[in-house]
């Protein structure tokens, strides 16, 4: 599957005969928004902010069901808590090793000059790639 939205996800999760409840839409809407990766906690956090509020044990079944149909994926991070993000997104993070939080950044050429270069240097055939920034966020700078 391409990387999905959270429209391709409904239509997906529809076409499957899922229930679309408003939890389910909540979490689906937060998470492929866009590729941060975020903790049970802060799910709960920020659906709370938006207007919706589930309890955990719905956010782990969720998230679990979510992972299970491929749309989301955990990722163990560093600090070893389990985050959650859209499946096949890209992953390059910028770590707050103060507070804590994964945001996602998007850069405008993406790595291909460097992985043009290691492929010229070394023939390795690369398929995809992960970076992490560690650092301060704008609020605990
Ligand atoms: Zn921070
Ligand atoms: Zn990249």
């Amino acid at each position: 599957m391409t990387l999905a939205t959270p429209e391709t996800a409904f239509t997906f999760l529809r076409e499957k005969g899922f229930r679309l409840t408003k939890g389910r839409r909540a979490v689906v809407n937060l998470l492929l928004g866009d590729d941060s990766p975020l903790s049970v906690n802060e799910v709960l956090e920020r659906l709370k902010k938006r207007g919706t509020n589930i309890n955990r044990v719905t956010a782990y079944r969720e998230l679990a069901f979510l992972e299970e149909m491929g749309l989301v994926e955990s990722v163990q991070f560093e600090d070893g808590m389990r985050r959650y993000a859209r499946a096949g997104g890209h992953r390059h993070h910028l770590i707050c090793t103060s507070c804590k939080t994964v945001e996602a950044v998007e850069l405008p050429h993406d790595l291909d000059v460097m992985e043009k270069r290691i492929r010229q240097q070394t023939d390795f055939t690369i398929d995809r790639h992960e970076l992490e920034f560690y650092g301060r966020c704008r609020k605990c700078a």
